[in-house]
């Protein structure tokens, strides 16, 4: 999950699809179990905000029960000064039935109050409110809230059936409101020898971002024979992957040296479906994102050349076996080149023609930098 933008404003991933659906589980499990057996409850729910929450409420409630929705519409009255409030939707006789509200979240709960009002006035046997999301601190009345899913903070929040001026309904997660994203976060992506580093090098200059190779890193550490360096090293030597969890908490702790960063450009690093999602959640979580994957497309022959030659100067074992190379290349093609459709689909993948002088690539990536 990553941030969202509506509008104009940008949402952080808040709670996720499993919270929501437990949530939802426990209340009405809760609602069965306090209702007396054979009672037939009506469940009232107030559009638009509870469409998703009753629908999901309702089919956990297993039980059999009548569903209606309610707005509370505003009108102007005879005297132009007067509003009148009407509830719009209620066609079912109520009279001395269970009626159970649904509301997707209660913040200051002044429409629930009007809402509450006007069902009390009409006979029923016994009225109760049911309310996902709820806001304690600023929360201003008298009302019982006889079920509710989860308490939070009093931030504006979107998705699963709330929006945001209209949009926003169809997240099936709840986004929270943040700030707009400071930084420019990209991957530059591409398989081994495709000239990442080299690149980055001049890019990070360029664009005042701060450089994070995960192989470097590695290899720093492993210079230092560091704990981290020796548990990479039986891995980069045989030109497998490093184990996810280690480098995905080596990449965040990178980050967090570099708080102030106005970006990042991180190369070498995701290289596996685990690693992307790790490092959207990691930036989501602090209103960042990733802006785009800038790939450099070289032939895979080439690469070996290119490998090969920088062998004989770079001092890297990785790079001087033909065997441990076409490694590498395993590694990237099963678990990396995927993250192509994983960007894509975000519409965040730019490829770029990695063949050419070292001149020639800055330029073209730098025309997509500039766009990003
Ligand atoms: P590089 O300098 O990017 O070619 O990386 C050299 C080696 O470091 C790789 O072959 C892996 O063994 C290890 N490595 C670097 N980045 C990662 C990563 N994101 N995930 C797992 N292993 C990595």
């Amino acid at each position: 999950m990553s941030i969202i933008k509506l509008h104009n404003l940008y949402f952080k991933p808040f709670i996720k699809k499993e919270e929501i659906k437990q949530i939802v589980k426990q209340l009405a499990y809760q609602v069965k179990q306090e209702l007396p057996k054979d009672e037939i409850p009506i469940f009232v729910g107030i559009l638009n905000g509870c469409f998703l929450f009753a629908a999901d409420f309702i089919r956990e409630f297993n039980g059999n029960c009548e569903v209606s929705f309610v707005k509370l519409a505003s009108y102007n009255g005879t005297k132009s000064t007067e509003k009148v409030k009407e509830l719009v939707g209620i066609n079912e006789d109520i009279t001395n039935r269970t009626v159970i509200i649904l509301e997707d979240v209660i913040d200051t709960g002044t429409t629930l109050q009007e809402i509450y009002n006007i069902f009390r006035n009409k006979n029923v046997k016994q009225l109760k409110i049911v309310s996902l999301f709820f806001k304690p601190d600023v929360f201003r009345k008298e009302l019982p809230i006889d079920y509710i899913g989860k308490s939070i903070a009093d931030k504006f929040i979107v998705g699963y059936g709330l929006d945001y001026n209209g949009l926003g309904r169809n997240y099936p997660e709840i986004y929270q409101l943040t700030t707009a994203p400071k930084m420019k976060n990209i991957v530059l992506f591409g398989p081994p020898g495709a000239g990442k580093g080299t690149q980055a090098e001049f890019l990070k200059d360029m664009y005042n971002l701060v450089h994070i190779s995960t192989g470097d890193v590695f290899r720093f550490n492993i210079k230092n024979a560091t704990e981290l360096g020796l548990l990479a090293k039986k891995y980069m030597d045989e030109g497998d992957l490093v184990p996810d969890e280690v480098t995905i908490n080596m990449l965040k702790a990178e980050v967090e040296k570099n708080a102030d960063a106005n970006g990042f450009i991180f190369d070498g690093f995701p290289r596996t479906q685990s690693q992307a999602e790790a490092l959207d959640a990691f930036l989501a979580d602090k209103g960042e994102q990733i802006n785009g994957m800038v790939a450099l497309e070289v032939p895979e022959d080439l690469l070996v050349e290119r490998l090969l030659e920088r062998g004989k100067t770079s001092g890297r074992a990785d790079d001087t076996d033909e065997g441990k190379i076409r490694n590498r290349f395993n590694e990237y093609n099963t678990k990396t080149a995927i993250l192509k459709d994983y960007f894509a689909e975000q519409n965040k993948y730019y490829g770029i023609n990695g063949v050419g002088s070292i001149a020639e690539i800055t330029k073209r990536i730098a025309e997509v930098f500039n766009t990003l």
